[in-house]
């Protein structure tokens, strides 16, 4: 194949796989009473190269994630970025809070009092508010990040006083699960917790993101109520590191 015709393929890939992901997408939404337009979806880059990145930017993405904060800056310059939003969605250590606030619409992997405090701090200092989700390690497990469950409730308020941020919900990951009833109530689990936080009204907290569901579990997601949903390897093919 040559180089150009393997270019085309490949957009035409991911073309395609962009428009089963939003039919797929609407039919939950609508299936779990709401708008297709309710629900975002989040193209996940890591990985992905800008050539790649690109093609789905000019096909309609308007929300794209990376976990890594070098990867985002070095490949910024290089993408369609006109009226998209780009979030950080990889844990973020304290250290590189500095390079990343105020190069991102949005940071959705707050595991820490500490690294809110960061944000900011940072934010303080380019004179803006950065906004956040909290991550929840909802199957509370060793090798994810994420607030378990307990740290979460004890420190949220805290963290919802800090200025500077401003929490606009909340993130998470489930474990790998054998069924989708056991997935379910994961997801049900931080469903019913961001819709509790969200009824109270509290200050600084203004609770409108639900960010859940990747490539092998977003219809599951949206229909627990999830209205942002993380795609990588379903948009763009398996990753290659
Ligand atoms: C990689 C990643 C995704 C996307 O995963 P896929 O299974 O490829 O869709 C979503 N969220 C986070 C936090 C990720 O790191």
């Amino acid at each position: 194949m040559t180089e150009k015709s393997f270019l085309e393929s490949r957009k035409a890939d991911i073309e395609y796989n962009l428009d089963v992901i939003n039919e797929r997408i609407a039919e939950s939404a609508v299936k779990s009473g709401r708008n297709p337009q309710d629900v975002r979806l989040m193209a996940v880059t890591k990985t992905v190269d800008p050539i790649f990145i690109n093609y789905a930017l000019d096909y309609g993405v308007k929300l794209i994630g990376e976990n890594r904060v070098q990867e985002m800056l070095r490949k910024k310059p290089d993408l369609h970025l006109d009226g998209v939003d780009k979030h950080l969605i990889g844990h973020l250590q304290t250290n590189k809070a500095g390079q990343i606030v105020g190069e991102v619409d949005m940071i959705q992997s707050v595991d820490s009092l500490k690294i809110a405090k960061e944000i900011a701090k940072q934010s303080v200092k380019k004179g803006i508010t950065t906004d956040v989700l909290l991550e929840i390690n909802v199957g509370e497990e060793e090798s994810k990040t994420g607030f378990s469950m307990s740290e979460f409730f004890e420190t949220m308020h805290e963290i919802s006083e800090i200025g500077a941020i401003r929490i606009k919900g909340l993130m998470t990951i489930p474990p790998i699960c054998e069924n989708n009833t056991i997935l379910c109530k994961y997801f049900e689990k931080i469903h019913n917790i961001y819709v509790d936080i969200k009824e109270k009204k509290l200050d600084n907290i203004d609770m409108n993101i639900l960010s859940m569901g990747m490539s092998g579990d977003y219809c599951e997601a949206i229909l627990c109520g999830s209205n942002l949903v993380r795609i990588g390897s379903s948009i763009f093919g398996p990753r290659i590191y």
